[in-house]
């Protein structure tokens, strides 16, 4: 008999069908033996259209009557999947996250976990009952309501296994689990049987989004299992664990192909060249709180620098109007900026382990006549910034260059 969580997405409970459907699931693992905890997300749409009324009445909606609105959401599923289980003869009972006390911090919006007492879930557990709690939502230590940020009941999940010392986290959505690259993209993409969580942080943050990256990183640092796994077929998913050291050798040099559509390129030519520049020009960006990715910068015969680096789109015009400001300071020529280029990564922990993978990514992009406009690398992974036109002929070309086709 083991502990398990597993936690519903708002799709794989957007009608009271669907939701009879997870309650089916549950009693069905409740009768195999298992101590069941489920949490649950709001009703598909939902938390979108709490947000739209509270939009309606303030420009900037207060972030603590934010927080008391949207997360009724969540309150709702828990009462009708209980409903629903009690309705098949299997005991549960729902808990918001105040009644559970998962104690936050007093961040509306998104507020981090600060501590979860167990034990009455321990008790309804052992009394043999289903516990059904409220993702996405906690209480600060005076009492007020709080929510963890989108896609929060991905962390609740996580956050309830590792205090429960659960066997699994199990997180239940509309895909059967995590893809060597995007199917849109790759019709043969394959899903993987194993991630480690840095790969799956990578994949994440690159825009893989199956996952809340909160939950990921905390479910590494707590070394919760966590599997992602279809609400509607059955299937074993996608384990994401720790990378035992023994195994990585047998890991394949590539576990995925990631990319990001949304990034531009701001170039600042004839930059003078002297200590300080870099961070005179780069400063004012963090200040505007504008998150740079790639950095790139090299010297020219003359002395002078050009630097580039991208950013998020959608923060490109803003992005300019800083840097203009700035050059005229500094000196500089020119502001340069494209935003029809593309990120593409390679992930996997293997890279660790052997060289030459870069040289491999770099030829077979060389054989699809793709040039290479940035490169960066970390220890499981190497971006390269591309022309947007080229996307999916790249992340094809390095799926087959890396056998992500094949079964491993
Ligand atoms: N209902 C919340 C949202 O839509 C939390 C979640 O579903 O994880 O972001
Ligand atoms: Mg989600």
């Amino acid at each position: 008999m083991s502990v398990l969580v597993q936690k519903f997405g708002g799709t794989s409970v957007g009608t009271t069908d669907k939701i009879k459907n997870v309650a089916k699931k549950v009693a069905a693992f409740r009768e195999q033996g298992h101590q069941m905890v489920i949490v649950v997300s709001a009703m598909s749409g939902e938390t979108n259209r709490l947000i739209g009324l509270a939009n309606e009445m303030q420009k900037q909606p207060d972030p603590r009557e934010m927080d008391v609105l949207v997360s009724t959401g969540e309150q709702v599923t828990i009462a009708l999947l209980c409903m629903a289980l009690k309705d098949q003869g299997c005991d549960a009972r729902s808990y918001t996250g105040g009644q559970v006390k998962i104690l936050t911090d007093d961040s509306h919006t998104k507020a981090r976990i600060q501590n979860i007492d167990v034990e009455n879930m321990r008790s309804d557990l052992e009394a043999g009952r289903v516990v059904v709690v409220a993702g996405f939502q906690g209480v600060d230590d005076e009492g007020n309501i709080t929510t963890l940020g989108r896609g929060g009941s991905d962390t609740t999940g996580v956050a309830l296994a590792a205090a429960l010392k659960a066997d699994e986290c199990q997180i239940y959505t509309d895909v059967d689990g995590v893809y060597t690259t995007d199917p849109r993209v790759v019709s043969n993409a394959r899903r993987l049987d194993k991630i480690t969580f840095e790969e799956m942080l990578e994949m994440a943050s690159l825009g893989s989004k199956v996952l809340q990256i909160r939950a990921v990183e905390f479910a590494g640092k707590y070394n919760v299992p966590l599997r992602v796994l279809s609400t509607f077929e059955d299937g074993p998913g996608t384990l994401i664990t720790l990378d035992e050291d023994n195994e990585t050798m047998e890991q394949p040099l590539v576990s995925g192909i990631a990319f990001n559509r949304d990034e531009a390129k701001v170039s600042v030519l004839g930059v003078p060249d002297a200590p300080g520049v870099a961070s005179k020009l780069l400063a004012p960006i963090g200040e505007a709180n504008i998150e740079i990715d790639v950095i790139v910068q090299n010297v020219a015969a003359d002395k002078t620098n050009d630097i580039t680096f991208t950013v998020n789109r959608s923060e490109l015009e803003k992005t300019k109007k800083v840097l203009e400001k700035v050059c005229a300071e500094l000196g500089a020529r020119e502001v340069a900026t494209d935003s029809s280029i593309v990120k593409v990564s390679i992930v996997g922990v293997g890279m660790r382990s052997h060289a030459g993978v870069a040289s491999k990514m770099f030829t077979a992009l060389a054989g699809e006549n793709i040039n290479i406009q940035m490169i960066t690398t970390s220890e499981i992974k190497i971006s390269v910034i591309i022309d947007e036109k080229y996307l999916e002929l790249a992340v094809r070309a390095l799926h087959s260059t890396f056998d992500l086709d094949k079964a491993p």
